[in-house]
């Protein structure tokens, strides 16, 4: 049985969630923002993210496909589910879990730049930087993990785990 350690507990999350939604809340006086989160894994995030903000937040959701079953990535990246929004001109938020090789951001800022928003920048829940391959700009990091596989707070490991409070390190 795979045994799960808790790496990153609830409330440390929330805690760091309320300060990035007070930095969004500075670099966005207006609003409103677009929340693009990528499915599955950042819709937890997106969910606690969005409401840390006092900014007006439009959320929306894109379709990737990334590591399948497995814990390691193909290095192919596909869209599975486009925007049904177009952010031409619009103040663009992506979401994303984790930042891993950066390989699937790094095609995604191309998708999103395509799409002509106002501005673009990205939130990242977690970021192994060790594994970067392909240079990517993060502009607001929960937090920085060393080389592990986490589970839980919307990441998966074969779609279980994405329920838990904590992020935790699923040792084989
Ligand atoms: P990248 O393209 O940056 O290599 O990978 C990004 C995606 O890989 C993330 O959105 C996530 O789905 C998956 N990923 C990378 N590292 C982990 C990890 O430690 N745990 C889980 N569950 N998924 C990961």
């Amino acid at each position: 049985m795979p045994q799960l350690k808790v790496l990153i507990p609830a409330e440390k999350i929330q805690t760091r969630i309320d300060e990035i939604g007070a930095q969004i809340a500075r670099d966005y006086p207006g609003g409103p923002v677009y929340m693009v989160a990528i499915l599955k894994g950042a819709c937890i995030f997106l969910a606690d993210l969005a409401r840390a903000t006092p900014v007006p937040v439009r959320i929306e959701f894109i379709g990737i496909s990334s590591y399948g079953r497995g814990k390691s990535s193909s290095g192919e990246v596909r869209l599975t589910k486009d925007l049904d929004v177009s952010l031409e001109g619009h103040d663009v938020i992506v979401v994303e879990d984790i930042v891993d090789s950066g390989i699937t951001l790094s095609y995604l800022v191309q998708v999103f730049r395509q799409r002509k928003p106002k501005s673009l920048r990205i939130a990242t829940l977690l970021d192994k930087p060790e594994r970067r391959q392909r240079p990517v700009q993060v502009d607001y990091v929960g937090f920085q993990i060393p080389d592990e596989f986490v589970v839980g707070y919307g990441l998966d490991y074969a779609e279980d785990y994405r329920n838990l409070k904590d992020v935790c390190v699923l040792e084989a």
